[in-house]
């Protein structure tokens, strides 16, 4: 029997109104002492509401403020016997192993079962049972609507599929709930509506509306909860008119009949006045350049309040549609201005610097130990390596770097155990690197399993136990232990991930590290790390929490296109058309209740309200709001803001009124340094006096030729090169991993006695191809391998790159008799033409060099994309007149030059010689440049004078270089 109920509509004409009725209808709860849940849309809003209620005196601890989802878990509180819900964790374990089990019956979907997925997939079936949809119900709409047109139209017989598929796995994710006897939140529900709770409800307040105007709202489901549940003796609906007159009145009639309406009244207070930039310009809102400059903006505006009325921080608040952009920014523009910030929302776990380290692990594995994931691992503050020893020292880390680099190391622990045992007798590099390699090699060791299918939990658990055997003492020094909390976090989360897919994955799948990837990193992206202890410092806040907030001053933030009106997700499963006949909202209802929330949000403020908007984000141009274009009805009061400052003016000042004379002595200390710098002050222009002679790799006199001070970041400095930890192989992985595989060929081409390919052996050298490119697939993470192979070996329809070069060496018929491979320079070198005539040092490894029978040579230098511009290489010709020379002294013989070119992978024309062909004239010239060079270099020249400005945008050092001073090449 369903106890009888009232049901009231408080209908409120402004916010200020809205915040009233709540306060007073807590208030009637706490005195007449009635159980009560007060409703709010996020944790955030729920903490906004108690400032409010604290504000009024209101001893709020006696009613529940909570979100949707704790109101399930505080229902269940009350009712008694009821067992834990699922985690989240614990439904994406059933979930996966329901979609795998679907899979295995024959429901093949059109797309592979991802974790993110298996996520679509759980949040889809909640939508349906929210909507009061069943799964049969489902079936039979998609399947009426979906089979007539299937076998005509594509898309229709794939989004069948899809249906077959998502049924199946609905009912094997109902089965194993329900053969567990656990609890989700549809079950709980079930259970709330069929047996009296133990402790009574007497009232919900509802603040929130329904899942039409708000994404946070309550769904058909929960309002049916409302009007069902026993013992419930009253519920309270709380909303604006603009909310209730955008289409929630009409729907409220069908969710909660038979309420009883009553208005609000108004609070009497004046509404805010709008803050505009100029009382002559028509536009009431400020523009800014891009979101820094405006948040930037706006503290400088609070700071003055604060200053000159006395006003408290926390009587402003910045309201934005996304907090987490401004989150990232806020500690900059809010310290700049000397003013706390009070977040509204907790950052995502997935900012932590400790997440990062994970990533790299799992990148490491992932790509097989490669080269620049090893370095960073080693590097990485989070870990402390005693593999056999104390960590290995700075010093070897950056030796075995160098040391790879040489070896054109791109991955593969084979080749690297291979080589291990050589390097303790081997250079002195390779001898100072060996006890880091004995160390990666540990490390690989251990790594290793996740490179292996095995099941996700014992997966888990390899890297979790790598995690915490390895972890670095952490700094107690350091405030609050955010890195600590951080870490524990990580390691919890990865522990509960391994316990729910022990006891729930029935399935007996097995993943390798890819998956391993994609499941911790989806984890990690969905979750938050608790907020620190509260400060009373700007609020900053998104619309759902703004509404329950009192301030003197509001402003409404990021007013752009794409983020006012809020977009909802898009669903990945189904179109719109067919979503509404599954109870979907109509886009049309959702935009009529963004315009009804922000009006009202203008109308929040105690005395004022600011708009702003910003035309750059992520340097592309992003248009302002619609919701800009139809303010004139709804601003009540316009005042001009008090000398506005336009973005980056000189009449900008950061930081707060007492600081100003600091800024200003400051800035005119830079501006001096500047201009004397320019006047002639030559260490701060790059002139670093005179540098002794050593020797040069051709790679570094190029990078001194594209930009000097980049050399001396790199050469002089020892600065590090900053390489970002990729998922796949990088363009420089891809050179190595080219390299590697033709000299492998080539090595064992050379040693079977073969010269030169011809149209006769073609066939025999593409076998061969495939046995050496076979072996350095292996070594490549799966993901990857695919597309090498294709890359490498072609396939039916075009030819691979082994086939093409053979092809190119057959046509230009060459009698090849002995071919040098990685073949090492080093030596001093005669260079150049009298009077710009010296002895260089160069050291260096050419690619490949052809030695003919007629005595002649040439250079070959691989390139994994297209040859690079022939005004600035020095490679070829440099290579072709050492190689020259140092084969006539190590052999006795002469051989001459007679062609230099670069295999460029990544060019149609596969082949590309030296400017005109003309090898005698290209190596005159590239002597000539190399003396110059080398002259410059010791002369101390370092300007930051890049040979052209895209070079610094892709340039590691652009922080290091003094960038006013940068000169044009
Ligand atoms: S940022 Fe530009 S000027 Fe500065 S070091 Fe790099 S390339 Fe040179």
């Amino acid at each position: 029997m369903i106890t009888p109920r009232e049901t009231h509509l408080l209908r409120a004409p402004t916010l200020r109104a809205f915040q009233h009725a709540i306060v007073d209808a807590v208030t009637g709860c706490i005195e007449a002492s009635r159980p009560a849940a007060v409703l709010t849309p996020t944790r955030a809003a729920a903490g906004q509401l108690q400032r409010t209620l604290a504000a009024a005196s209101v001893e709020h601890r006696r009613v529940a403020l909570v979100t949707r989802s704790e109101w399930y878990e505080w229902l269940r509180g009350r009712h008694g016997s009821c067992p834990p819900l699922l985690t989240p964790v614990q439904r994406q374990v059933v979930g996966a192993a329901a979609a795998a089990e679907a899979r295995a019956a024959g429901c093949i979907p059109p797309f592979r079962l991802r974790p993110g997925i298996v996520a679509a997939l759980l949040a889809f079936y909640d939508q349906l049972r929210r909507r009061r949809r069943s799964v049969d119900a489902f079936e039979r709409l998609l399947l009426d609507e979906l089979e007539p047109s299937a076998d005509l139209d594509r898309g229709a017989r794939r989004l069948l599929l899809q249906t077959r598929f998502l049924v199946a796995a609905f009912r094997a994710y109902d089965r194993r709930i329900d053969t567990r006897r656990l609890v989700d939140e549809h079950r709980l529900r079930e259970r709330l509506l069929a047996a009296e709770p133990l402790r009574k409800v007497s009232e919900i307040v509802v603040t929130v509306p329904d899942q039409v105007a708000d994404a946070a709202g309550l769904y058909p489901a929960d309002f049916d909860l409302l009007a069902r549940l026993p013992r419930l003796e009253r519920v309270t609906v709380i909303a604006t008119d603009g909310v209730l007159d955008s289409g929630f009145r009409e729907r409220l009639d069908d969710l909660l009949p038979g309420l009883a309406e009553t208005r609000v009244r108004t609070d009497g207070g004046r509404p805010p006045a709008v803050v505009v930039p100029d009382s002559s310009a028509d536009r009431p809102y400020f523009v800014w350049r891009d979101r820094e400059e405006e948040l930037r903006g706006i503290a400088r505006r609070v700071r003055r309040g604060v200053t000159a009325d006395g006003r408290a921080p926390a009587a402003a608040a910045v309201v934005v549609q996304r907090p987490l952009p401004y989150l990232y920014l806020a500690p900059s523009a809010f310290d700049a201005a000397a003013l706390p910030v009070t977040p509204g929302d907790a950052l995502p776990l997935a900012v932590e610097p400790y997440a990062a380290a994970v990533d790299l692990v799992l990148a490491c594995a992932a790509s097989g130990f490669g080269r620049g994931p090893t370095m960073e691992l080693l590097r990485s503050p989070h870990f402390r390596f005693e593999t056999d020893g104390p960590p290995p020292a700075a010093g070897a880390v950056r030796a075995l770097d160098r040391a790879l680099a040489e070896m054109r190391f791109s991955g593969g622990l084979d080749l690297l155990s291979g080589s291990a045992a050589d390097w303790a007798a081997e250079t002195e590099t390779r001898r100072a690197a060996a006890g880091a390699l004995r160390c990666v090699l540990a490390l690989a060791g251990e790594l290793r399993p996740l490179r292996e299918p095995r099941p996700l939990a014992a997966q888990l658990e390899t890297l979790r136990s790598f995690l915490q055997r390895h972890a670095a003492p952490l700094d107690t020094g350091e405030p609050g232990g955010r890195a600590g909390e951080g870490r524990a976090l990580v390691w919890q989360g990865l522990e509960a991930l391994e316990a729910a897919n022990r006891s729930l994955d029935d399935a007996g799948r097995e993943v390798d590290v890819v998956e391993v990837t994609s499941v911790v990193r989806r984890w990690i992206e969905s979750r938050t790390r608790p907020a620190g202890a509260p400060v009373e410092g700007v609020h900053l806040i998104d619309v759902q929490a703004a509404v329950y907030g009192r301030f003197d001053d509001v402003f409404v933030a990021g007013l752009v296109e794409t983020e006012w009106p809020g977009r909802t997700t898009r669903n990945v499963f189904y179109p719109a058309g067919l979503l509404a006949g599954l109870g979907w909202p109509r886009e049309r209802d959702r935009l009529r209740a963004s315009r009804a929330a922000f009006r009202d949000l203008l109308g929040l403020a105690d005395k004022r309200v600011w708009l702003s908007t910003f035309v750059l984000e992520d340097d592309a141009v992003v248009a302002a709001s619609p919701l800009l274009e139809d303010l004139d009805g709804f601003v009540a009061e316009r005042v001009p803001a008090p000398d506005h400052d336009p973005a980056g003016a000189p009449g900008d000042r950061l930081g707060p009124p007492g600081d100003a004379g600091i800024g200003r002595r400051w800035r005119a200390l830079r501006v001096g340094r500047t201009n004397g710098s320019r006047a002639g002050g030559a260490r701060a222009s790059g002139r670093a006096g005179r540098q002794p002679a050593r020797a040069y790799t051709v790679s570094a006199l190029e990078r001194y030729a594209g930009c000097p001070f980049q050399y001396f970041a790199s050469h002089a400095l020892g600065l590090e090169v900053e390489r970002a930890s990729e998922q796949t192989m990088t363009p420089e992985q891809r050179g190595l991993f080219l390299h590697r595989v033709f000299e492998s060929f080539f090595r064992d081409w050379q040693r079977a006695g073969r010269g030169a390919v011809t149209l006769a052996t073609l066939d025999a050298a593409l076998e061969r191809f495939e046995t050496a490119a076979e072996d350095a697939l292996g070594a490549l993470p799966p993901i990857d391998r695919a597309v090498a192979r294709g890359w490498l070996l072609g396939s039916a329809a075009s030819p691979g790159l082994a086939e093409r070069v053979f092809v190119a060496e057959i046509e230009r018929q060459t009698g090849v008799v002995e071919r040098l491979l990685e073949y090492r320079i080093d030596g001093r070198f005669e260079l150049g033409s009298p009077p710009a005539r010296r002895t260089v040092a160069i050291r260096g490894v050419v690619d490949r060099i052809d030695l003919h029978a007629d005595r002649t040579l040439r250079v070959i230098d691989y390139k994994a994309s297209r040859p690079p511009d022939p005004s600035r290489a020095l490679q070829l010709p440099v290579y072709a007149r050492c190689a020259e020379r140092q084969l006539r002294a190590e052999r006795g013989e002469h051989f001459r030059v007679t062609e230099a070119l670069y295999v460029a992978f990544g060019d149609p024309r596969l082949q590309v010689s030296v400017p005109g062909g003309d090898v005698a004239a290209a190596i005159a010239e590239g002597e000539a440049r190399v003396v110059a060079l080398v002259e410059a270099i010791e002369a101390g020249e370092y300007p930051p004078r890049p040979v052209d400005r895209l070079r610094c945008m892709t340039c590691s050092f652009p922080t290091v270089c003094r960038k006013e001073n940068v000169e044009d090449a």
